[in-house]
């Protein structure tokens, strides 16, 4: 399937099938937060998205700002780990930056995908390399923008994201944590995946996905 643009019903089920990647892998995303943190990744990434997406069901958003905007409010006030601020705020900055569209084109959606990411770098001050979510956000978005200068296809687009978010994810094991929990651990934390990673990389997994009409 080809998309030029994505729509509202798309949106919410890529936030959907988000919460459905996070609730399968919740043992899996425990396991990597043990090793380098605190083993509450997977619970705070399922309870987040489980209040987001019942929200959702029991009000849909009726514009693309009010479901991220939503998503986002309610990620910060139900996890507690650093998570929830963090991907609070990508959500809430995504909603900002899209406003009270229906549906949004690739620039479009490049773009607020790219004030999500300003959003967790002004939260959580993280740099390439410091082994957290950003080492999945940055080059996933970077393939996302990439593709877009050869086709204004979104689902291709995705694709690509997704494949460089899994390199991302896989490239944080040999890392030094310099941010967040795992930063405690010094040279331990040396040889495990970022769990916050590997939630980003389910987050593009989902996109992709959901595009593709899977
Ligand atoms: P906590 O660390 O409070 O237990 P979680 O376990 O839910 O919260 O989330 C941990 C993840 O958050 C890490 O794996 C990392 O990807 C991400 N993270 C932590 N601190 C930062 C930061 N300053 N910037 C970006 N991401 C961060
Ligand atoms: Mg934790």
């Amino acid at each position: 399937m080809t998309n030029d643009t994505v729509t509202l019903d798309q949106l919410t089920g890529w936030l959907t099938r988000f919460r459905d990647l996070v609730t399968d892998h919740v043992a899996y995303l425990t396991e990597l937060d043990s090793a380098i943190g605190d083993a509450d990744h997977g619970s705070n990434m399922t309870r987040g998205m489980g209040a987001v997406i019942e929200k959702l069901q029991a009000s849909p958003a009726t514009a693309v700002d009010e479901l991220f905007k939503g998503v986002g409010m309610t990620l910060v006030t139900s996890v507690g780990g650093a998570s929830g601020p963090l991907y609070g705020t990508f959500f809430l900055r995504i909603g900002t930056e899209a406003g009270p569209v229906a549906t949004l084109d690739a620039p479009g959606l490049a773009a607020a995908l790219r004030a999500g990411l300003g959003g967790v770098v002004a939260r959580g001050k993280a740099e390439a390399g410091d082994k957290t979510m950003f080492d999945v956000l940055a080059p996933a978005l970077d393939a996302f923008d990439a593709a877009l200068v050869v086709s204004s296809d979104i689902s291709s687009a995705a694709r690509a994201a997704h494949t460089a978010a899994q390199s991302g994810r896989d490239a944080t094991e040999p890392l030094l944590a310099r941010k967040g929990r795992a930063s405690y651990l010094g040279e331990r934390s040396i040889g495990h995946i970022d769990p916050g990673a590997a939630s980003t990389a389910l987050l593009f997994q989902a996109l992709s996905e959901i595009l593709d009409g899977e």
